[in-house]
């Protein structure tokens, strides 16, 4: 068990009148962490660190910030072990999937010390005589990240990563189901040296959420807001961000449909199905939520899919190297119970894995599935996924896009050409082309459309987000005025 502090200005401090909110182990009850439970003074407090520390960090050099985020890279590599151990008691993850998390978290921090170079403006012709316009990126100010649960270490890495090295200041609020882990990744930007006061940690009982996000979003030096989490809290991030005028990148939820053309070649189809919609126990934004087959192949497919589904490895991740871990509640396996009944009232057939009474839930496919099943339409966020029938590409398009997510997607078929305007016309921010729908890299633009949120973590995307773009001219001739 450990018990944690929030950062502010440097110092380790717990909550003020000494509140702490406990997280258990999903699979034992057992206390994971202790966490202080900040009040919403606690975190005014922690934006006001964030923003006295501003006007020194936004000055230093690329090189300085560069220098730092290498460090950061690899003092988190270098927790890799203490990552594996707080992800296995906080959320029940595998050791598998806290070890990739560290590998990208860590190539996160690399780019964003790549991107301090590339912050770039552009001079613009301007019709006024001898006037030299430019149009410049400036650090915004404090930016608030909000980083969730499920990727924990890749995801709160990415919530302050870019903003970091565009020169602004940061408050990360932790997840209340993993705050030692999102803490461990505060410890390595601390070893790495960053000045006190630029990250900035705040923790907050679940029923303290809304007060407390609120008075950081509504603090006058937050610039910037960022949130990964679900549609639902998202669209109340949105209108409190609507509230106090702030900009915010929203990264949702998803319901990902990985779309198999009858020409696919059916073992790297399987291979990226099993993948996509079973790593980390199909808890990712990305996993794959709707397996679309065309008719063709489906039988094949399908049998195919189910022998390699029913070879997952599951167990609890503390005693030994598992695919499937504990999902994060039972809450999850209440709602994936749920869409299974469902599914199977409505005549979908289970095809391999059923329901769970633990959160150690197998992998479980149904087949046949229909619009008119929950399980078509709503985020399982769970190891149980659907596959749908269809005949033709026209019918695959069309039940791609059925769907008022739209984060990821992917297409199967040996037609490059074909499969490509395929994946021109799914309604997604991301497609992969034989691949998987689970696909992420720190370089690449990364966001959804529809209720999947909006704009974009990743690359020069970051920076567009996370700076100010200001006119700036020098009038370099006496100007001629009307009067
Ligand atoms: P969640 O929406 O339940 O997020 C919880 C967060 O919202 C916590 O930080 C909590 O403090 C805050 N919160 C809750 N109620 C609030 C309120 N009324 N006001 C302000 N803040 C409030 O999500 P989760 O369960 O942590 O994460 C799972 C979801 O995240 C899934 O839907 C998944 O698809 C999505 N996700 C998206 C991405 C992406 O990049 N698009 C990545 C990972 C996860």
């Amino acid at each position: 068990m450990s018990t944690i502090s929030m950062l502010v200005d440097g110092k380790h401090i717990q909550a003020s009148g000494g509140a702490t909110f406990e997280r258990r182990n999903p699979l034992d009850g057992s206390v994971a962490t202790t966490a202080p439970a900040a009040t919403a003074a606690d975190a005014v407090a922690a934006v006001d660190a964030a923003a006295r520390a501003f006007p020194a960090w936004s000055a230093t050099g690329p090189s300085e910030r560069r220098a730092l985020l290498m460090k950061a890279a690899h003092a988190l590599e270098a927790k890799a072990d203490a990552f594996a151990l707080a992800v296995a008691a906080e959320t029940g993850g595998s050791a598998l999937w806290a070890g990739f998390n560290v590998h990208l978290a860590a190539g996160m921090l690399l780019e964003a010390a790549a991107l301090t170079t590339q912050i770039s403006g552009e001079v613009i012709p301007s019709d006024v005589p001898g006037s030299l316009a430019m149009a410049l990126r400036q650090p915004a100010g404090v930016v608030l990240g909000m980083a969730p649960w499920n990727a924990p270490i890749i995801l709160g890495v990415r919530a302050v990563a870019v903003p970091l090295a565009c020169g602004n200041t940061v408050v990360m609020k932790g997840s209340e189901l993993c705050p030692a882990t999102h803490g461990l990744i505060v410890e390595a930007l601390q070893d790495a040296g960053l000045p006190p006061g630029v990250v900035n940690f705040v923790t907050n009982a679940p029923s303290d959420a809304p007060l407390v996000v609120e008075a950081m979003i509504a603090h006058p030096a937050v610039r910037r807001v960022n949130f990964t989490g679900s549609t639902r809290v998202g669209k109340i991030i949105a209108s409190m961000c609507a509230k106090y005028l702030k900009p915010v990148v929203l990264e949702l939820g998803g319901k990902a449909p990985l779309v198999i053309l009858d020409d696919a070649d059916i073992d790297a189809a399987v291979n990226a199905a099993a993948f996509g919609a079973f790593a980390n126990s199909g808890q990712i934004c990305m996993s794959t939520e709707r397996i679309i087959v065309d008719s063709k192949i489906a039988d094949e497919f399908v049998t195919r899919l189910a022998t390699k589904a029913n070879g997952l490895p599951l167990g609890d991740p503390r005693k030994g190297p598992v695919v499937l871990g504990s999902v994060v509640d039972m809450t999850t396996v209440e709602r994936c119970n749920a869409l299974i009944d469902d599914a199977l009232a409505k005549g979908a057939k289970l095809v391999c894995g059923g329901k769970a009474d633990s959160t150690l839930m197998p992998a479980t496919l149904l087949d046949h599935v229909t619009p008119e099943m929950h399980i078509f339409s709503q985020e399982s966020f769970g190891p149980v996924k659907p596959i749908v029938r269809v005949n033709g590409l026209e019918a695959a398009i069309a039940c791609a896009n059925d769907s008022e997510y739209g984060l990821s997607a992917a297409v199967f078929g040996r037609d490059v050409g074909r499969a490509m305007n395929v994946a021109g016309r799914i309604q997604s921010g991301i497609c992969h082309v034989n691949g998987p729908t689970v696909h992420d890299e720190a370089q690449m633009p990364f966001g959804g459309v529809k209720a999947s949120g909006y704009g974009r973590f990743g690359g020069k995307a970051g920076i567009h987000e996370f700076t100010e773009l200001r006119w700036i001219t020098v009038q370099t001739t006496p100007r001629h005025y009307p009067f």
